[in-house]
């Protein structure tokens, strides 16, 4: 891939953060940059583009490859980079023995990501948490005084794309549908996954995941599996009440205390894997066990992840809105006994059926709203047809964005007179926001004010 860009005209697709970020990049070595994007005003549209015009072209994640700029592009000989790879080449100038350490699946990857470079800023090491999450990966790069070891969240879009970066390290947490609608199918989602691992040295890698499992038999490097069960020689997993190492000791018939589980909190079972995970990433890197300790003891997710926003007469109000496909779901209502449960949104493709057929038996009462709530309300059927159902529109003067938060309200109302002590109120929504919503932040933050405002009256 071309690594001087000065005087050359570059195509931007996307004018969001990532090419926000490169644009800024690229005219900064004094390239000339066109920004090109479906929906931001005052840049050139994609189909007035030329391509003949540019000498390169860089894509932003999100654009799918049946764009048709996107395709007209992949038929022409125009060059098309990204930013990972950019930033890959620009390491090799600025710093060159910074370490990369990269994190991808379904769900879990900012959750695992920050684990990690806590983990590392612990241990006294110059890192960062970039990529799908805090900076992009270019401005990470683009600065003076270099990180030593780069931490990057990286989705299935960015791996489609990436062709050149290496790793030290890099984990695959697990693997379910989602964005099915953007690669067309599972097998080639689950194919960007893995693309991660040709090229990196040693693969961290959910033996608790039967579809992660089966694909990594096809990959020769070195690969140490995680799990929630005793681990084998050669392993990182649980013994009874503590994370163990059997894969980065010098004698793998031991094993070596990483930390206590209820160390880990939330102590559920999907934030004890990202600890696994985090902690395999940080000894692939002779991280010493105190300091992964010592991070992991006051490590807690970010907001709308599983997030406790109040509790009262024995009910939990969660936001989980995080949870916008069904693995991540699963993953909440699993974590739960008895859940009120309320969902719905946009799934994206994803199917619902083996979520309720898993979880039916810790679900309640489902509230469903948004645009593909139908999708969940078929599944119930066909699965759990004995859970009550209550299907909430939207009031007819609702905006997305907008001020008025009655929607939420409703739900939050309906999910009161369902919950007696003991039950969870979960807002796993299995699906993403933006039908409704600004963002999964939006949704969650709402679904807060509501509980503030209807459960504990406050004004
Ligand atoms: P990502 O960056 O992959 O979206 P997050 O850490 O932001 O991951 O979490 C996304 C959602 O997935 C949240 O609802 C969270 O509770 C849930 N989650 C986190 N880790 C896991 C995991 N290992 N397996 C399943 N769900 C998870």
């Amino acid at each position: 891939m071309s690594t001087d860009f000065a005087k050359r005209n570059v195509l931007v697709l996307g004018a969001g953060v990532t090419g926000s970020s490169v644009a800024r990049f690229l005219s900064s070595q004094g390239a000339k940059v066109t920004l090109t994007d479906d929906n931001s005003a005052g840049v050139l549209k994609p189909e007035e583009v030329d391509v003949n015009n540019f000498d390169a072209a860089v894509i932003s994640p999100g654009w799918r490859q049946d764009h048709p700029l996107v395709a007209k592009i992949l038929n022409s000989s125009l060059e098309l980079c990204n930013e990972i790879d950019i930033a890959w080449n620009l390491r090799s100038l600025r710093a060159p023995s910074q370490k990369w350490i990269a994190v991808t699946g379904t769900n879990g990857k900012t959750t695992t990501v920050e684990m990690t470079a806590a983990i590392l800023k612990a241990a006294g090491i110059k890192a960062t948490a970039c990529g799908n999450v805090g900076d992009t990966v270019i401005d990470a790069i683009d600065r003076d005084d270099a990180y030593d070891v780069l931490v990057l969240e990286l989705s299935s879009f960015q791996l489609h794309w990436a062709q050149e970066a290496q790793f030290v390290a890099a984990a695959i947490l697990n693997i379910a549908d989602d964005h099915l609608d953007w690669h067309g199918s599972f097998e080639a989602y689950a194919a960007a996954k893995f693309s991660i691992l040709d090229r990196a040295e040693i693969a961290i890698l959910n033996g608790d995941d039967g579809a992660v499992v089966t694909r990594a038999n096809r990959y020769s490097g070195r690969k140490v599996f995680f799990s929630l069960d005793t681990p084998a020689p050669g392993e990182i997993g649980v013994v009874e009440e503590l994370l163990v190492d059997r894969a980065f000791v010098s004698d793998p018939q031991q094993a070596s205390m990483i930390s206590e589980l209820a160390e880990i909190v939330p102590t559920v079972p999907h934030n004890v894997s990202n600890a696994l995970a985090a902690a395999g990433l940080a000894r692939a890197i002779d991280v010493p066990y105190e300091d992964i300790q010592k991070a992991l003891q006051t490590f807690r997710p970010g907001r709308h992840r599983i997030e406790v926003i109040h509790e009262a007469d024995g009910v939990t109000w969660v936001d989980d809105s995080k949870a916008t496909n069904p693995h991540a779901t699963a993953a909440s209502l699993m974590s739960h006994l008895s859940v009120v449960w309320i969902a719905g949104g946009l799934a994206k493709g994803a199917d619902m059926d083996s979520l309720i057929e898993r979880c039916a038996p810790r679900i309640k009462v489902a509230i469903l709203m948004g645009e593909d709530r139908g999708l969940i309300e078929a599944a119930l059927i066909k699965y759990a047809p004995t859970i009550p159902r209550i299907l909430l529109d939207a009031p007819t003067d609702y905006t997305r964005g907008g001020e008025s938060n009655s929607l939420m309200e409703s739900v939050v109302s309906v999910a009161s007179k369902h919950a007696v002590s003991g039950d969870a109120v979960l807002l796993a929504p299995a699906c993403a926001s933006m039908d409704q919503f600004i963002s999964y932040a939006d949704r969650g933050d709402r679904f807060s004010a509501a509980v503030r405002k209807v459960i504990a009256h406050e004004a």
